[in-house]
């Protein structure tokens, strides 16, 4: 939970937006060669001599996309520039430069900035991304931040949602629907704690889905490991609005339909432990869920001996002609149907 009682409180306005800046990007290094120029100029100056560029960019506003009462700022700033990379890694790419925007009302001290940005900086580091420049401007409620990242792959490796073929293979990495569960947990607790302020959250044994939550990580290591092993998926995307949404995305785009296999989601036991305790089906929970940030993807059938030395990717179902449908094979035997009902930012809104 966010609690900044007891920290020191610095007035943005003592700063001035020319002081947060500087004060915010004072030490930012530049790790990547592409990178000519970085903040400090009227724009950025990235190097176009190796490979194509991949561009994607991801706003995030409070109340819709995060809540403050249980994300704390480093977390919101790690997962934002994170989900940013699990979108180049979904192109089979590397992701290489951000720029970060900012808007903060008056309710936040420059403490607080700084959590965010120790947040967006811990991740450039790990996954040796070099922030190049943002805009920052005040806002009259709440907190905007928007990422756009610049990613990097030679134009023979880039992955599209609309090569996926039939009989080929689908896979998926890690594991589903934990991130779900644990934002359920948090929102449980949020109540808990609202209700009876004196009571803590019981939030302890929970690590795993709490940090598929809070602190998601992108599988640039799956995109490695692809290429050191000689494989191109011949479609990818990444999973954040749920398993069910992404692989009709694939099918859609792809003129193909899909069989994929209920017991052979992969699922952790702490999400299904979890799942059966809030009474919810575990395969609602990596159907549906979202924010897992793995990669689904669809292989040919030559590259299965291949893939299966790489540790962390689990086959899931095939392809099938489109007039087939994109189906899930339960359990039981019964074939169900797919549809989006995953996480439409929209549906979301109503509820
Ligand atoms: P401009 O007037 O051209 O918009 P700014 O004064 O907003 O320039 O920004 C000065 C420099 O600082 C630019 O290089 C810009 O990219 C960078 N910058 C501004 N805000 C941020 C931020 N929130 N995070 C990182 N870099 C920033
Ligand atoms: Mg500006």
């Amino acid at each position: 939970m966010y609690r900044n009682k007891n920290i020191k409180k610095t007035e943005l306005a003592e700063l001035g937006e020319f002081g947060l800046i500087k004060h915010l990007t004072r030490d930012f290094k530049i790790v990547n060669p592409s990178t000519l120029k970085s903040i400090g100029d009227d724009a950025a100056v990235i190097s176009n001599e190796s490979g194509e560029i991949l561009l994607s960019t991801d706003l995030l506003i409070e109340g819709v996309h995060f809540d403050l009462a249980y994300v704390p700022l480093k977390h919101l700033g790690y997962k934002a520039a994170v989900v940013n990379f699990s979108d180049i890694a979904a192109m089979n790419g590397t992701p290489e430069q951000i720029t970060v925007s900012i808007a903060l009302s008056n309710r936040f001290p420059l403490e607080a900035i700084e959590e965010l940005y120790e947040g967006i900086q811990l991740a450039s580091d790990k996954y040796k991304v070099d922030i190049v420049g943002g805009d920052t401007s005040t806002s009259n409620s709440g907190l905007f931040i928007s990422i756009t990242v610049v990613g990097r792959a030679n134009k023979e490796d880039i992955t599209y949602r609309d090569g996926a073929n039939l009989n080929e293979l689908v896979y998926v990495s890690g594991d589903l629907g934990a991130a779900y569960m644990g934002l359920l947990l948090l929102k449980r607790e949020k109540l808990v704690f609202q209700a009876n302020p004196e009571v803590q959250p019981e939030l302890t044994g929970h690590d795993y889905i709490l940090e598929r939550q809070l602190k998601p990580e992108a599988r640039t290591d799956i995109v490695e490991a692809l290429k050191v092993h000689g494989i191109k998926p011949t479609s990818m995307i990444d999973i954040s609005d749920g398993l069910a949404s992404e692989i009709l995305h694939i099918c859609d785009s792809s003129g193909k339909g899909c069989m994929i296999y209920e017991d052979k989601i992969p699922v952790d036991i702490t999400t299904s432990t979890m799942a059966e305790e809030m009474n919810i089906d575990p395969t609602t929970a990596a159907l549906n869920g979202g924010e897992d940030y793995e990669l689904l993807l669809t292989i040919k059938q030559q590259d299965y001996e291949k893939i299966k030395n790489i540790p962390g990717l689990t086959p899931i179902g095939h392809i099938t002609e489109a007039e087939d449908g994109v189906n899930l094979i339960a359990r039981g035997g019964a074939l169900v149907p797919l549809t989006a009902q995953g996480w439409d930012a929209f549906l979301k809104n109503k509820e």
